[in-house]
């Protein structure tokens, strides 16, 4: 079995064209753009002032309220359907977050529930990563494996520190969310999402991703559930990640887009299909110098 870096994700075909539509011209890229670049700067200033250990929650709690502001402008608020127990976004959705916020999430998670209902908590992102790990990318989205964090009752166990991508997506059809959850075909391949809001979410996300690699912290996406049952499983994580060690390595990952996971063997969209011996040799091509004889 491949070490979990090195295996794909069933990427949400959704997201792929939400992702598409977001590189051409438009309103919604100039959102996008916009935010990416308020919270690159904010990220930038804010790493100057803040200890370590601290990283985390105060770039967090900065891009949260970068967030909300912008979602709150959406001119499509008024439609959305969204509301306190609706949940099936969190069920048939595969959701990629940075260590930040799953630092952030397990802090929360030691400070607010008892040992037991932690541990019934790991046990349950356990489960989602082993079958996550064993399910060929398509049985796991048929498989609607969802967010361990959403508790028994319906409601998100972590809503005041959940990551940010959650806090942007909006629904103007509940009925639609519950058709796609439930397989049922109402002629729609995703939600009548508010991209307004969706855009201006994974801009202050895009933003921060790109600063805090450029600062030498890990600034990849990892799959949820990975992600914060290794925090939860990692004393000192948020302290350590604030150092920029490498604690993530394990984690699902499938956009490696940053160092340390930015290797080209681990790539898994554009990875390369010859070996690596291959690769070792187009690196000394380039390497080169134009009228260097080759070695026969
Ligand atoms: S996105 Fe859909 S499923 Fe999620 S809360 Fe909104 S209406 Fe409900
Ligand atoms: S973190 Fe909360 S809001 Fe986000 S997918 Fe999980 S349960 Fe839903």
């Amino acid at each position: 079995m491949p070490p979990l870096n090195e295996q794909p994700i069933a990427n949400d075909p959704a997201n792929v064209d939400f992702l598409k539509c977001l590189q051409q011209p438009g309103d919604l890229r100039t959102l996008f753009l916009q935010a990416a670049e308020f919270q690159k700067k904010s990220v930038q200033k804010l790493m100057r002032g803040v200890t370590t250990s601290r990283r985390a929650s105060a770039i967090w709690s900065d891009a949260m309220n970068r967030v909300a502001q912008g979602v709150g402008e959406s001119p499509l608020a008024a439609d959305r359907e969204c509301g306190s127990g609706c949940h099936f976004c969190c069920r048939f959705s595969t959701v990629d977050i940075m260590p930040m916020e799953a630092v952030v999430i397990a802090e929360y998670l030691q400070d607010h529930c008892s040992a037991a209902e932690r541990d019934a908590l790991k046990s349950r992102l356990e489960k989602i990563v082993a079958l996550r790990k064993e399910a060929s990318p398509a049985k796991a989205a048929q498989l609607r494996l969802g967010c361990g964090l959403l508790g028994d009752d319906g409601l998100c166990s972590v809503y005041s520190v959940r990551p940010l991508i959650c806090a942007g997506v909006f629904s103007a059809s509940r009925d639609v969310c519950e058709a796609i959850f439930e397989n049922r075909d109402l002629g729609h391949d995703s939600p009548p999402f508010d991209n307004p809001a969706r855009a201006w979410a994974m801009g202050v996300s895009g933003g921060l991703q790109r600063a805090l690699s450029e600062s030498g912290l890990d600034g990849n996406l990892y799959e949820l559930n990975s992600a914060v049952l290794c925090a939860l499983n990692t004393p000192g994580a948020a302290e350590l990640w604030g150092r920029g060690v490498d604690v993530f390595a394990d984690c699902l990952c499938r956009d490696p887009h940053s160092p340390p996971r930015r290797r080209p063997e681990l790539l898994r969209f554009d990875a390369p299909s010859k070996p690596a011996s291959h690769l070792k040799a187009a690196r000394a091509r380039r390497r080169r110098p134009k009228n260097s004889i080759r070695k026969r």
